[in-house]
């Protein structure tokens, strides 16, 4: 895959610019596209804010506690003026299944803010001095997508995810703000979805309420990771066999179809051994049968954990509910015993085979 902008050779010479040595040190670090972006107010402030008060936000009330330091990307690290901002591609062309091509691997959010890490060290190296600076993954109030925007990385598809027109959207953003000054990169400003509107109309659950706008108390991938309660009744069976995540709408994205790539062999994003192979029944079924130190060895180092065991056997019984026969009765009942959430969903379930 390239970078946003011209790849740069590998083995920079001494009278390159720091820009360019930066480039080049993270595509060697594994980072698929780097754009360079000063920091300042966020052109998406307003639209955030508009998106708050509809309260789309459902349970993730953390983003309008923080929602002060999202609206300018100056202050979740004073002193900050720079972002360089990286993108690393998780595997567009690996085949649809019950989990989220995001999450089958190793957590994003370790692997990139260690090479985020190195890659301060390295520029620390290089101007032979410290350099104040953070790397985020998700892991602070910073509109990510927007500074990727700035930094020239890509555009707001309708389907609210960031597309680059050479790579599609299969890809995870960092950010590493730092107190350097840096020549930017020209920001993304066209839009290149044209009249298309696959992604709204494959949306099982109609969670994308209008163009650029994503109603996340109706999206699949809030329902089954960041929703801690009951799934409402209305909308499990739009969850289909999707046990952890949704990727429908960036799967039938024109640029994803045409440009996501596959996982080299080293990747860390490469399906982890709990899940290769499963189905959604059959995964399902082994994780309504599991004990927690079962799931805390087989899912250890994994995105999943972030639903907890308890989130995804609610998960496994909907889709059974779904997809299985009446075969799946026995993981169902035992399930029942259970005094937890997910025991209203073992109730649901039983009784959608039984129709
Ligand atoms: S992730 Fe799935 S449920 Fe959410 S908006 Fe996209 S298609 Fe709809
Ligand atoms: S599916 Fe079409 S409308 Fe949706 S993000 Fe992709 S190009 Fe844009």
């Amino acid at each position: 895959m390239g970078g946003a902008q011209a790849v740069i050779a590998t083995t920079p010479s001494a009278d390159q610019k720091l820009e360019t040595l930066i480039k080049a040190q993270s595509y060697g670090l594994g980072f698929d596209l780097v754009g360079i972006t000063p920091l300042g107010p966020a052109t998406t402030a307003a639209a955030f804010d508009e998106w708050l008060a509809r309260g789309y936000d459902g349970e993730m009330s953390y983003l309008a506690r923080n929602a002060e330091k999202r609206r300018d990307s100056r202050l979740p690290f004073p002193g900050a003026t720079t972002a360089i901002v990286v993108a690393m591609n998780y595997g567009g062309k690996e085949p649809s299944g019950p989990v989220a091509r995001y999450a089958r691997g190793d957590d994003y959010h370790d692997v990139m803010i260690e090479r985020l890490t190195s890659l301060h060290r390295w520029i620390e190296a290089r101007v032979g001095r410290r350099v104040a600076g953070k790397p985020y993954v998700d892991t602070g109030p910073l509109l990510e997508r927007d500074l990727a925007r700035r930094a020239g990385l890509g555009w707001f598809g309708k389907n609210t995810m960031l597309i680059n027109p050479r790579a599609g959207s299969f890809f995870f953003l960092g950010s590493l703000l730092l107190d350097l000054e840096l020549e930017a990169d020209a920001p993304f400003e066209t839009d290149h979805c044209g009249t298309c509107r696959r992604c709204l109309d494959a949306c099982p659950t109609g969670a994308l309420v209008e163009p650029h706008v994503l109603d996340a108390t109706k999206c699949i991938s809030y329902l089954t990771i960041e929703l801690k309660g009951d799934i409402p009744v209305e909308l499990r069976s739009k969850i289909g066999e999707l046990v952890y995540g949704c990727d429908i709408c960036q799967e039938v994205c024109p640029y994803n179809v045409k440009f996501s790539t596959a996982l080299t062999p080293d990747s860390p994003y490469a399906v982890r051994e709990a899940l290769a192979g499963n189905g959604a029944r059959t995964l399902a079924r082994e994780l309504l049968a599991m004990t927690q130190e079962e799931f805390s060895i087989a899912f250890k180092g994994s995105p999943m954990k972030r639903a907890k065991l308890r989130g995804l056997q609610r998960n496994a019984a909907v889709v059974l509910g779904n997809i299985g026969t009446t075969g799946d009765m026995d993981v169902l009942e035992a399930a029942l015993d259970d005094p937890d959430a997910r025991a209203k969903h073992a109730v649901w379930a039983p009784e959608r085979l039984r129709r």
